[in-house]
């Protein structure tokens, strides 16, 4: 029997968009650069106080009263769990032997009792439009997928969840005419309709890449290797 393998929804996104960076990752440890998002730390954070607020009085954030969603932040005991980047809410499947998990921003409940997945994200865009965003980047439908994860995540974990999940955008103001220390945001709410029948067969079949020898071919257009080509095409010293 193979040991059970640990996984993130961050690896099952790397498997949808690259299954070679998924290999690398998970089974060499090799990871392509990336940036510390501190913007996004630093906003998540001061979110996060924010809702606890609502979530200890059970009162709705003003901003559920200008949306019109009739919620309140979840009070539940594994709260800081679900949060947390180490732990999260996860899933063990006996069958097919793996561990899966995803650290959620926010829960609100609903009057009917069901649970809305919230993802909370930071930007700095003078014209902020999440159709547009959503049809011409990948990352945003991404951004979806990952709302999707953490509901069949907690769907398996026995709640009610609803189809509906936000993603609570702060998008940081960059031509005000004074800067005085303060970056000021405008929010956007995106409730999207989702639905989380992709995300068992997906996780499946990570899981079997990971557990079988192939090594898949690099996505044709990854800027990440279409530069490290370009550099050994060169061969400099
Ligand atoms: S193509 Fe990009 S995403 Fe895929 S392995 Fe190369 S660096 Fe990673």
């Amino acid at each position: 029997m193979n040991e059970i393998l640990k996984l993130s929804r961050s690896t099952v996104e790397k498997y949808l968009s690259c299954p070679r960076c998924c290999v690398l990752d998970k089974k060499y440890k090799i990871k392509p650069p990336s940036l510390p998002f501190t913007l996004n730390i630093a906003v998540d954070n001061l979110c996060k106080n924010e809702f606890d607020y609502y979530r200890k009085i059970q009162k709705p954030h003003p901003l559920f009263i200008e949306y019109g969603i009739d919620a309140v932040p979840f009070k539940h005991k594994d709260i800081e769990l679900w949060r947390s980047n180490f732990q999260g809410i996860r899933y063990k499947s006996i069958e097919h032997n793996y561990d899966f998990g995803g650290a959620v921003d926010d829960v609100w409940q609903k009057k009917n009792g069901d649970l809305i997945i919230v993802d909370v994200k930071a930007t700095s865009r003078n014209n902020f439009d999440w159709s547009e965003t959503f049809n011409k980047y990948d990352y945003a439908k991404a951004y979806k997928r990952q709302l999707e994860m953490y509901q069949w995540l907690f769907k398996k974990n026995g709640f009610q969840v609803a189809k509906e999940a936000y993603l609570l955008y702060f998008n940081g103001k960059k031509n005000e005419e004074l800067f005085n220390n303060q970056l000021n945001f405008e929010v956007h709410l995106i409730k999207l309709d989702c639905s989380t029948s992709w995300v068992e067969n997906k996780i499946i079949d990570t899981v079997n890449l990971l557990r079988s020898d192939v090594f898949p071919k690099p996505s044709l257009n990854c800027e990440y290797c279409n530069y490290l080509k370009k550099r050994w095409q060169l061969s400099i010293t």
